[in-house]
């Protein structure tokens, strides 16, 4: 049983063929589904999405780095009442982080976003999705600075060096995020990952981006998880199965799911959640 611990799978790209992508993910082992949001504008369909897989679907609350723009302090404010006076639960505060290949120019609103973001997930004791791209620099003296024992989280689609996973697994509470960039050639993470504990690594597609090979460049859906679980196994030498075993667990500690037993392969549980 697999965990799609990152996917966008609320946006309109999958408003078509919803029922049957969510059938080939269950075919492929994929049964559970963590949501980041992206923004105010985004909350609607997280929440419809939840309503349509309620045992299965987690969504998460907070505002993407890339929608961080001169508004950015009322979208926080609307973020921060679904948080903190939730009709609903949230499994973590996310997505977050720093994005500097898009717009440089907001770098120190990000920050700041980044930051309060950060302290509402200490206040609320929630797991933290962190979305990096080229900003691991700005991302680590963040989150160097406000580490403690309460922060835990995962950086989301990991695409750095072997350096930036050893300051990630350093942190002790932090996870990272495989998606399809381990199965890309020139994606470099698949030459030092099996240097890691496997406790490390959660699964994720960011569906509908970044899918894995033999699809990259199309639509990425959660059934792909499948094929990211396939190249961390050839990475690691070692059965699928126990890759299964021990990202889905992985994630399950992060995110304090609580999911029926693992120790068994029917799929026919219902689910409960400790809210
Ligand atoms: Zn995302």
């Amino acid at each position: 049983m697999l965990i799609d611990s990152h996917t966008h799978i609320y946006l309109p790209d999958f408003d078509e063929d919803f029922v049957d992508m969510i059938d080939r993910a269950r075919k492929a082992g994929v049964e559970y589904y963590l949501l980041p949001n992206i923004d105010v504008e985004s909350i609607a369909s997280l929440h419809k999405c939840q309503d349509r897989l309620p045992d299965n679907a987690f969504p998460m609350m907070g505002l993407h780095p890339c929608s961080v723009k001169d508004d950015y302090q009322d979208q926080l404010e609307e973020i921060k009442r679904h948080l903190f006076q939730p009709v609903r639960k949230y499994w973590a505060v996310g997505e977050i982080g720093i994005d500097l290949y898009w717009d440089e120019s907001t770098l120190d609103k990000q920050i700041d976003a980044f930051e309060q973001q950060i302290q509402w997930a200490k206040a609320l004791n929630l797991p933290i999705v962190i979305h990096v791209r080229d900003a691991f620099d700005e991302t680590f003296e963040v989150v160097d600075r406000l580490h403690d024992d309460r922060l835990r989280g995962v950086f989301h689609c990991f695409t750095g060096t072997k350096e930036q996973a050893q300051h990630i697994a350093d942190y002790g509470t932090f996870k990272m995020g495989l998606g399809g960039v381990l199965t890309f050639k020139n994606g470099k993470i698949d030459q030092f990952i099996h240097e890691f504990d496997p406790s490390l690594f959660i699964l994720e597609t960011d569906a509908p981006y970044l899918a894995p090979v033999p699809h990259r460049g199309k639509r990425n859906e959660p059934s792909y998880a499948a094929l990211v679980a396939e190249k961390l196994a050839a990475c690691y030498n070692q059965p699928v199965e126990e890759i299964h075993k021990i990202t889905t667990q992985n994630c399950i500690d992060l995110f304090h799911l609580n999911l029926p037993s693992l120790d068994t392969d029917s799929n026919d549980y219902p689910a409960h959640f400790d809210d």
